[in-house]
């Protein structure tokens, strides 16, 4: 596939070069990279708020959207609020075209369960689609030990999917690290973690998880499914 990223960036250099960088010096680079053809999704995880922590520090104007499916907890929705107090942030709603309720009287009801692939790629996948039309590249929070998948990673790549630079900039750090940041800085967190939810999504795909199980174990339990598509690698990223 033919990779458009911007004139004279060597994507494999810079991961090269920012493999083993402080996540504060992996996203100042993509903001003087890319901003302000920069963008980030989140899902309100302890890992996003702490990226949000520090674009505030750094560039507090990179825009920063939230897939709004409909189907988030309460406590993600007021944590969105927080963080807007805190930080200035606004974090823009991105929303499908029908609302729950077009969409569950199309689909005879919804579909979480029965088909949450579809529902996923309705509901999460097309809206980012649209969001990030006209950017460059797009901050994620993902970590590498979260999952074989995401191990894969780099920590600065081509995202094919997308058509989009991709930045991991808390890819090296480990569950304990971000806590360890998200405590010293006192970032506001979605208090359902207090709750027994390691990993939260909607609320019908997402339960909170028995002593050793594994921390995204409470995302569509009971079903094969384990990501909603938007950070699953291509051919291009392994
Ligand atoms: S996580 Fe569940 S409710 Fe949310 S979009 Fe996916 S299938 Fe639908």
């Amino acid at each position: 596939m033919m990779i458009e990223t911007p004139p004279g960036l060597d994507l494999a250099e810079a991961n090269a070069r920012l493999a083993n960088a402080r996540p504060q010096e992996i996203l100042r680079w993509a903001v003087d990279a890319f901003h302000p053809k920069l963008t980030m999704a989140t899902a309100f995880g302890p890992e996003g708020c702490a990226i949000l922590h520090m674009l505030a520090e750094i560039e507090p104007r990179v825009r920063v959207f939230n897939l709004d499916t409909g189907y988030q907890f309460p406590e993600t929705l007021e944590l969105r609020d927080r963080i807007a107090r805190r930080y200035g942030i606004e974090v823009e709603m991105v929303r499908a075209e029908a609302s729950v309720a077009e969409y569950e009287a199309s689909n005879g009801g919804p579909i979480y369960a029965s088909d949450p692939d579809r529902c996923c790629h309705d509901r999460k996948l097309v809206p980012l689609r649209k969001a990030v039309e006209g950017y460059d590249a797009w901050i994620s929070a993902i970590r590498a030990d979260q999952s074989e998948h995401r191990a894969k990673a780099d920590v600065v790549g081509w995202d094919a999917k997308f058509g989009l630079v991709k930045v991991n900039p808390l890819l090296k750090w480990t569950k304990r690290d971000v806590w360890a940041f998200v405590v010293t800085n006192d970032v506001p967190y979605n208090p359902l973690h207090d709750q027994g939810y390691p990993s939260i999504g909607c609320w019908p795909c997402t339960r909170a998880i028995r002593q050793g199980e594994d921390e995204r174990a409470g995302r569509w339990a009971g079903q094969a499914k384990t990501e909603c598509g938007l950070h699953s690698l291509d051919s291009s990223q392994l």
